[in-house]
């Protein structure tokens, strides 16, 4: 029998060892990680949009226990309660045995991802055929979006208030729709161009028709015919466009990746990865210490503006509401408070190497990502974790045996990004970002591991402990 050397000895105790997961964890919990994983797929199948998340969220919290919040009632430990925020944004609260005076926990995921908007008057007919004109929502590559099948999911307030809900495109049996691009043979010209200027913003319109209305006198038929079918199957006018809120959304289905079915390849796994574990991990709580509120909140990748987006206070007045009914000032709750920013990272793809810095960067399977800051040029515009709330966190997850890295948003000056934990952090709460590293972040198609997801999971049922 070989004895370890004295160095090898020293580098196993002084050195950060890097590790996939799948090599620290039992069967039983790589097929928990898997297990986990299907009801993930189901959930981001059915949630394309935030609209969609927040409605499937709720059928699920209703489905354990969850009722609607009534400020001014009297809750007791282990109650469970959600505020629906206009139908965008969630808050789902498991009551503690604290209550709230000790200060609550939060895990915080946004549930809107990159797509593409209609505009208030999107429809058109150029040679015909029949469009749609977008704006696109959230930080996108544009050349990525066109070539793909869409899906259309969202609202329609008619005159009179009447509600439509839309939702075509995601079924084999139902049409979906396409943004066009150049051919190859034509596109000298367009690859000139610089990767921001291939597609540009007003080139994003969706192909939705080309057959035309049977009169020879009247212009404008193909449009005509899409309208009368919309009439037809939704009753709905041109003009209702301008009181919708629809989005196009690549319509593929999560699939699994790789040929052993590690990984998950999906739309909009930013930031579903993470609100559907902070979801079930509210879900799962019991009767927590503290009183713990899981949020998905909307408009995260547009900056967080506007009244479902985290800069709001509608987190705030709900723990407001929560003190106040137990007798105790808001902001006093808050200073006790602490935040899990549950969002993704980039992890490191080896394809783009020069893009990171591999000493901190997070990687696919080695677990939940700790993310102390974002910002860019030199920390702006990022919360930036305490050493003393990073140790909390470090010590909870490992007395929990959670796998876990820690990660940088690419190499410095490399861009940059942020999430919501600064708005919270701003609250005077503790925060510190984690969650799921994923490969191509923010394209169409976005890929997680499994294992990750669930150490995400993991890390919040620790929290809520
Ligand atoms: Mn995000
Ligand atoms: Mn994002």
């Amino acid at each position: 029998m070989s004895e370890k050397s004295l160095a090898a000895q020293l580098k196993e105790e002084l050195f950060i060892n890097r590790k996939n997961g799948a090599l620290l964890m039992s069967d039983e919990e790589i097929r928990k990680a898997d297990e986990f994983s299907e009801g993930y797929k189901r959930f981001i199948n059915i949630g394309k949009t935030e609209r969609l998340c927040v409605k499937e969220a709720i059928r699920l919290a209703k489905e354990n226990g969850f009722e609607e919040f009534v400020p001014g009632k009297k809750y007791n430990a282990g109650d469970r309660v959600y505020v629906n925020n206009r139908g965008k944004a969630l808050m789902l609260a498991v009551m503690g045995k604290k209550g709230v005076k000790e200060g609550v926990k939060l895990a915080i995921a946004h549930v809107d991802s990159p797509r593409l908007d209609l505009k208030p008057n999107p429809m058109y007919e150029a040679s015909d055929l029949a469009l749609f004109k977008t704006h696109y929502y959230g930080g996108i590559k544009k050349y990525q979006w066109t070539a793909i099948p869409l899906a259309l999911h969202g609202t329609v307030l008619c005159k009179g208030g009447r509600m439509v809900d839309v939702s075509i495109g995601e079924n084999e049996d139902e049409p979906c729709f396409c943004v066009t691009d150049l051919l190859p043979h034509l596109g000298r010209e367009q690859m000139q161009k610089t990767g921001s200027k291939i597609i540009e913003g007003e080139n994003l319109n969706i192909l939705i028709g080309s057959r035309p209305f049977r009169d020879d006198k009247e212009s404008e038929l193909v449009k005509l015919n899409i309208l009368k079918i919309l009439k037809d199957k939704y009753n709905i006018k041109e003009c209702d466009f301008l009181t919708s809120e629809l989005e196009a959304v690549p319509a593929f289905k999560a699939r699994d990746i790789g040929f052993d079915r590690s990984m998950i390849g999906a739309y909009g796994h930013d930031d579903r990865v993470c609100a559907y574990p902070a979801l079930m991990a509210a879900l799962g709580a019991k009767t927590p210490e503290n009183t713990v509120i899981s949020v998905l909140t909307d408009k995260e990748e547009t900056g967080s503006d506007g009244n479902t987006g985290m800069q709001s206070k509608y987190m705030m007045f709900f723990i407001k509401d929560l003190a106040m009914a137990e007798g105790c000032e808001v902001h006093h709750v808050l200073h006790k408070s602490k935040c899990l920013s549950a969002d993704v990272n980039a992890a490191f793809d080896p394809t783009y190497s020069s893009a990171y810095e591999a000493n901190n960067s997070s990687y696919i399977n080695n677990g939940v990502v700790i993310t102390k800051y974002t910002g860019s040029g030199g920390k702006g515009g990022t919360n930036d974790a305490s050493a003393e709330f990073m140790s909390e966190i470090r010590e909870m997850l490992d007395n929990g045996k959670v796998i876990w890295q820690i990660g940088e948003l690419g190499k410095v000056d490399g861009g940059g990004g942020g999430t919501i934990a600064k708005y919270v952090a701003n609250l005077d709460v503790d925060t510190v970002d984690l969650g799921v590293p994923v490969l191509s972040m923010h394209a169409p198609y976005e890929i997680i591991s499994k294992i990750d997801i669930y150490m995400a999971f993991r890390a919040f049922e620790e929290f809520y402990k």
